[in-house]
C-alpha cells in the first residue's frame, strides 16, 4: 500500500492555505491494530485524519496535537495524537462499536459518537498547553472540527474528512482537507472555495479514483490559482517505550501501584504489573523492584 502523504500549499492571493491528505494507509495501520467495525474505522480514521492535518500545520518541530472526544455514544472516548510533520497515533473506547446504519445506508457515525464535545490540545516543547473545547455539532467530526477553529481559534475553516470502509471493517480508502482562511482574505476567492466544497463530501471516493493530494486540491481551488507548498509523507507511528511507561507509573502513588500489583498476582500469580500501550497495543511488564527503585538507589 501506498505511505499515506500530506500536500500543502496555499492561494497565490494569500487569502487561504490548504493541506491534502490520503491518509489510507494510517487509518489502515489503525484497524488492523484497533481491530475496529466499520462504524468505529470511519470515526477513528476520520479523527486521526484530521489530527495529522492538524499536527502538519503546527508551529515548531516537538509541537504535539491532542485531538479527542468525550461524549455519550456507543464508541465512548476517541483520540488521537499528532506531532509536528503529521505522524499520528490513535484510538477508540469500543472499537467494536457499529450501531445500525442510516436509513440512507451510510455508516452512522454521528450516532456513534454520541452528544459530548471535541476538543484539541496543543502542547509546545515547553510552556503551558494550550486547551480549546467545542460542543459537537452533528458528532461526523469534520464538521465538529471546523466549528471548533471558528469558535476556538477565530480561524474560518472548511474541513472535509472521508473513510469509505470495507464490510469486513478495513479501510479502502480515506482522506482529508482542510481550508483556513488568513487575515484580510480576498472575499472572491473566499466565495470560490465556499462554491467548490460541495465536491470535497466524498473526498474519499477523490482518493479511491487514484487523485493525489495536488489533484483534490486542484478541486478545492477551482478556479482560484494557487502555489504547491510541499508533499510529505507521514504514518501511524507510536513512541511508546518501556522507559516512558515507567514514568508515567511512577506519578501514580506508592499504594495504588502496591494495590494493582496484588491484584495482577491474584490474577496471574506473577508480581509484575503489566501494562499495554491503548494505541498500538505493545505490551510492558515492570516488576516490583523496578517500580520502587529511586534514582539514589545505585544500580
Ligand atoms: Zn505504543
Amino acid at each position: 500500500m501506498k505511505n499515506s502523504t500530506i500536500f500543502r500549499g496555499m492561494t497565490r492571493d494569500g487569502s487561504a492555505r490548504i493541506v491534502v491528505i490520503d491518509s489510507t494507509a494510517i487509518v489502515s495501520r489503525a484497524t488492523m491494530l484497533h481491530k475496529t467495525a466499520p462504524t468505529a474505522t470511519a470515526a477513528l480514521g476520520r479523527l486521526l485524519t484530521a489530527a495529522s492535518m492538524i499536527g502538519s500545520l503546527s508551529g515548531e518541530k516537538g509541537d504535539t496535537v491532542t485531538l479527542g472526544i468525550n461524549a455519550d455514544g456507543e464508541l465512548g472516548k476517541l483520540l488521537a495524537v499528532a506531532d509536528y510533520y503529521g505522524n499520528v497515533k490513535g484510538y477508540v473506547e469500543n472499537p467494536s462499536a457499529d450501531p445500525e446504519r442510516k436509513p440512507n445506508g451510510k455508516l452512522d457515525v454521528g450516532g456513534a459518537v454520541g452528544e459530548g464535545y471535541l476538543y484539541l490540545v496543543r502542547e509546545k516543547g515547553n510552556g503551558e498547553p494550550h486547551v480549546g473545547t467545542v460542543a459537537l455539532k452533528s458528532g461526523e467530526i469534520a464538521e465538529d472540527v471546523a466549528a471548533y477553529f471558528a469558535e476556538s481559534e477565530q480561524i474560518p475553516t472548511l474541513c472535509a474528512l472521508g473513510v469509505l470502509v470495507n464490510p469486513d471493517g478495513t479501510c479502502l480508502a480515506a482522506g482529508g482537507a482542510l481550508i483556513q482562511l488568513l487575515p484580510f482574505a480576498d472575499p472572491a476567492t473566499v466565495d470560490a472555495i465556499e462554491k467548490n466544497s460541495d465536491a470535497l463530501k466524498e473526498i474519499s471516493g477523490l482518493v479511491a479514483s487514484g487523485m493525489d493530494g495536488f489533484d483534490i486540491a486542484s478541486v478545492a481551488l477551482r478556479g482560484i490559482e494557487f502555489d504547491p507548498f510541499d508533499t510529505i509523507e507521514v504514518e501511524y507511528f507510536c513512541d511508546c517505550s518501556h522507559e516512558r511507561f515507567l514514568r508515567g507509573i511512577r506519578t501514580i502513588s506508592r499504594d495504588e501501584i502496591l494495590r494493582m500489583l496484588s491484584e495482577q498476582e491474584a490474577e496471574t500469580g506473577e508480581r509484575t504489573l503489566s501494562v499495554d500501550c491503548r494505541f498500538c497495543g505493545k505490551k510492558y511488564a515492570y516488576t516490583e523492584e523496578e517500580l520502587f527503585k529511586t534514582e539514589a538507589d545505585p544500580e
